[in-house]
């Protein structure tokens, strides 16, 4: 009887829903003419997915025997398939897909500044010989807790070893008391400084009685930043906005020392060789210690600035006059990730070059607060060493408003569009699911959707997960709109409709994946959503790829590409959409943080969205106070490429080895008085190589005449020559049945070590003229309208006389390297980057001992072995001498074994 009435209440007729459960429910007023309702089935109640109940109780219903009448219609089965179907482990496919995102902190987070200062400083206290050297001691090995606060996150990938273990909020402290009796390593204490009032300030003055081993380090941001921002002692005002004493962690914990021999520093974090210096000083002490943090919250920092620019360009009429930005040169970096692995700052992004992938700074994410910029790197080699001079400070200088960029479009003349969805009916429901990740305004969408729905007059119910939004996370929203307005609904709370907006299994009839990989998600059957199927849901999806903190890290990856194609599998192909919208954003609009607003338009013209065109202008508007215009231009934007899917294309880039010739020739007589020279010289390099090399595949021969190009300007075209000389040895003995497998190699690999990143070779790659285009391009510098660019390079040259080493961490501008590129000669003098010609010359050499004829499988990976050497002198050499001890390992081996 029991399950009998259970199945009727799942998938009968709507029945009377519990007065109490309904009248306790946040959404149910069980007063007005809202808290009707007409869809049959359980109350959806708040948190509880009903397909994860139903999956639970058919079974059992079915399992009793006596199944009501009314479900023996064959409901039972359907939805049970349906569950089946969705919840099927296709995770052969999807599983290398769908990597985890976890969540990092914030562009501009001085925890940032702290934890990567403390991720060099551990690796070197680790270090028998750096402490044998340094300390004239032995290697410590630091315990490290945290709590409960935005340095949460330092339990997060690639910060784990700074914290290991949580605890509570305010508890970090109190564990390393707990365990300080039992262990003799060193301890360090995360704090923030909402903690440190919370209750983090006892465990200081525990570990100070007890006379404990512990550095306290507490952040102060001046503010509790975790939770939204909310005031504490130690801020000005008080929870109302109201002037209030301030109480100063210094004093309160230099007051707590009593007669201990406490020591306090505090210092800004940002100042990263005081503060290394500092911390390293500090924890090598024994007793109690704290060091106090010094730097404001990157949130409360930024949005002041932001503040402060929409006031300059409101007095300047419409323009921000001066604004400077972090920078990275995709052709200087060398993907040694020293700086992601430092800092996995959400700011930095992943871009495939034809050097291979590259790091770039995200201009939409990008805060410019040098974090990434001041990470160094210590090893055999040196210690604190700035990693690489791919960095610089681009500054934008406008005199006039932006011009109109945007090609005729006719942007008010769109048609309204044909609704795919019928919500006449009583009871019909439209449900949406919108994934993305923490800042690409989820929440506005959300929002947006909430006013239209109401303005429309449905019920609407929603549903959203924020948590660590900001902080790179995932993040969702699910929505339901129901025609509760029917005739044959009863009044008051007497029925059933949905209280919450958790979309049941297979019935979203939209999911918007501004992020396609949290869209992805959404229909992966390990997932508790699983929101998809074929007959009912279209998918609207952005294919721009915002990466997790593990593919900044280079340890996980995803396609967009093939994540699309799962996707659209589990949705109705016909009525779908997909486009990489946030790079048509940036280009477009100059930031990627409108393409939630694009992709709703979209949405909307594609007929998927069943509201009026008024109701959701006003909903837009309602929601969005700031950039409104340009908000409802993407809106707009949005809707015509729906309507005509190439109405903004892209700027056409080469794609064959012909294009690159003649775009390059091109080049080169614009930008030189010897141009035609060098672009003769350059045709007749690459033309002679391909006719040389006929059967070479075409990526082989475009990423070959690019070398060439590169060559010539690393040297000149004698240099080029030799190259194409040792390519085609490769070449003589190689087979168009392996797909020249190893000539595609050693074209990668000789370029590789023969453009040696040298001061006049990287000098050349920060001002040349290809990499200014694109700066222009990506900061919507536009000459004509009197807009200029101006470069500070954060270089770091090195010479070597003899024995002796000089090097110099120096910011240079454009006139100085272009001088410095002139300077070829330097590598005439002896010793010069001497490392790295005996590793080129090694490598030259090897063409001559692999065997490609009987061996090719390992002569590849042998030629294939430069791409593992990345990264400027320290970084490079241990990886150069690796390589080559792996390869003679290899080649000594295989002699061992033929003699
Ligand atoms: S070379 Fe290394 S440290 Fe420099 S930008 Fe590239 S990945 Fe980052
Ligand atoms: S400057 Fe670097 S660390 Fe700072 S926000 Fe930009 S990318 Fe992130």
């Amino acid at each position: 009887d029991q399950a009998a009435a259970l199945s009727a209440r799942l998938f009968g007729k709507a029945f009377p829903a519990p007065r109490a459960a309904c009248s306790q429910s946040p959404d149910c007023s069980a007063n007005g003419p809202q808290a009707r309702a007409t869809v049959p089935g359980i109350p959806e109640a708040r948190g509880l997915n009903p397909s994860l109940l139903a999956q639970l109780l058919i079974p059992l219903i079915r399992g009793t025997g006596d199944i009501p009448a009314e479900l023996r219609d064959g409901r039972l089965r359907a939805e049970m398939d349906l569950l089946r179907r969705l919840s099927r482990p296709r995770l052969e496919v999807i599983s290398p897909n769908i990597v985890p995102r976890t969540p990092t902190f914030c562009p501009g987070c001085p925890h940032r500044d702290s934890s990567s200062t403390l991720l060099e400083l551990r690796r070197n206290l680790k270090d028998p010989q750096y402490m044998r050297r340094v300390h004239n001691r032995g290697p410590v090995d630091l315990v490290a807790h945290g709590d409960t606060g935005c340095y949460t996150m330092l339990m997060f990938p690639p910060t784990e070893q700074l914290m290991h273990n949580y605890s509570g909020m305010g508890l970090g402290g109190g564990t390393g008391s707990g365990i300080d009796p039992f262990i003799t390593n060193k301890q360090i204490v995360f704090m923030g400084d909402g903690t440190f009032f919370h209750s983090g300030q006892i465990a200081i003055s525990n570990a100070i009685k007890a006379n404990q081993d512990i550095t306290f380090i507490i952040l102060e941001n001046k503010t509790t930043a975790m939770t939204g921002h909310q005031e504490h002692p130690g801020t000005e005002l008080d929870v109302l906005g109201n002037r209030s004493y301030i109480q100063d962690i210094e004093s309160i914990v230099r007051a707590m020392a009593g007669t201990s021999p406490l020591t306090v520093e505090k210092l800004s974090p940002a100042n990263r060789e005081k503060y290394r210096a500092t911390l390293e000083r500090t924890i090598l002490r024994d007793g109690v210690k704290v060091i106090i943090a010094d730097k404001e919250c990157g949130i409360t920092y930024y949005r002041r600035q932001a503040r402060e620019e929409r006031r300059l360009a409101r007095e300047h009429g419409g323009f921000v006059p001066r604004k400077t930005y972090m920078n990275i040169t995709p052709e200087v970096c060398e993907n040694c990730l020293e700086c992601t692995g430092a800092t996995a700052c959400p700011g930095l992004t992943v871009i495939d070059t034809d050097y291979g992938r590259k790091i770039d700074t995200d201009l939409t994410w990008c805060v410019n607060d040098g974090a990434c910029e001041r990470v160094r790197v210590s090893n055999e080699y040196g210690t604190s060493v700035k990693p690489c001079p791919s960095f610089e400070q681009v500054t934008v200088i406008r005199s006039r408003r932006k011009r109109y960029s945007l090609p005729k479009m006719d942007l008010d003349k769109l048609p309204d569009p044909v609704p795919v969805h019928e919500m006449g009916r009583p009871g019909s429901t439209w449900r949406v699911h919108m994934a993305g990740v923490g800042g690409m305004g989820i929440g506005v969408v959300a929002a947006i959707l909430v006013r239209a729905g109401h303005k429309q007059g449905y019920r609407v119910v929603f549903s959203d997960k924020k948590g660590l939004a900001i902080r790179n996370g995932g993040v969702y929203s699910q929505i339901a709109w129901v025609n509760d307005r029917g005739d044959d609904a009863s009044p008051g709370c007497e029925q059933l409709y949905p209280i919450t907006g958790l979309i049941p299994h297979g019935r979203a009839d939209l999911l918007l994946g501004v992020d396609i990989l949290e869209a992805a998600r959404a229909i992966d059957p390990r997932e508790q959503f699983r929101v998809a199927t074929p007959e009912r849901t279209a998918a609207v999806l952005n294919l721009h790829k915002q990466p997790t903190v593990a593919t900044l890290l280079g340890r996980q990856d995803f396609d967009p590409e093939k994540l699309r194609d799962e996707i659209l599998q589990h949705c109705h192909p016909d009525r779908s959409y997909a486009k990489n919208l946030s790079e048509l954003c940036e280009q477009r609009l100059g930031s990627k943080q409108f393409v939630n607003i694009m992709m709703l338009g979209v949405a909307y013209q594609l007929g998927l969205i069943p509201v009026s065109a008024s109701a959701i202008g006003w909903a837009i508007r309602d929601t969005i106070r700031r950039d409104q215009r340009k908000n409802i231009k993407a809106f707009n934007i949005g809707r015509k490429l729906a309507l005509e899917p190439r109405a903004l294309p892209k700027k056409p880039e080469p794609l064959t080895w012909q294009q690159l010739l003649t775009n390059k020739s091109r080049v080169l007589r614009k930008t030189s008085w010897t141009g035609k020279l060098a672009a003769e010289r350059f045709e007749k390099l690459v033309t002679a190589a391909i006719r040389n090399m006929p059967d070479l595949p075409e990526r082989s021969k475009y990423d070959l005449a690019l070398r060439i190009y590169d060559l010539m300007q690393y040297e000149d075209h004698h240099f080029a020559r030799r190259y194409i000389e040792l390519v085609r040895k490769v070449y003589q003995s190689d087979s168009g049945l392996r797909h020249f497998a190893a000539t595609h190699a050693a074209i990668w690999g000789l370029a590789k070590v023969m453009l040696i990143k040298d001061e006049p070779y990287v000098a050349y790659l920060l001002t040349r003229y290809e990499k200014k285009q694109r700066d222009i391009a990506k900061y919507g510098v536009d000459e004509a309208n009197g807009d200029r660019i101006v470069y500070r390079h954060h270089t770091r040259p090195e010479f070597s006389f003899g024995k002796r080493r000089i090097r110099f961490n120096i910011t240079t501008t454009d006139w100085m390297l272009k001088i410095v590129r002139r300077m070829k000669w330097w590598r005439r003098l002896p010793g010069w980057h001497a490392r790295e010609v005996a590793f080129r010359d090694w490598y030259i050499r090897l063409l001559d001992r692999i065997d490609l004829q009987n061996d090719y499988d390992r002569a590849v990976r042998i030629l294939r072995s430069a791409d593992e050497v990345c990264g400027y002198r320290e970084v490079r050499y241990p990886k150069m001498d690796r390589v080559r001890a792996a390869v003679e390992a290899e080649l000594g081996s295989l002699g061992r074994r033929s003699s």
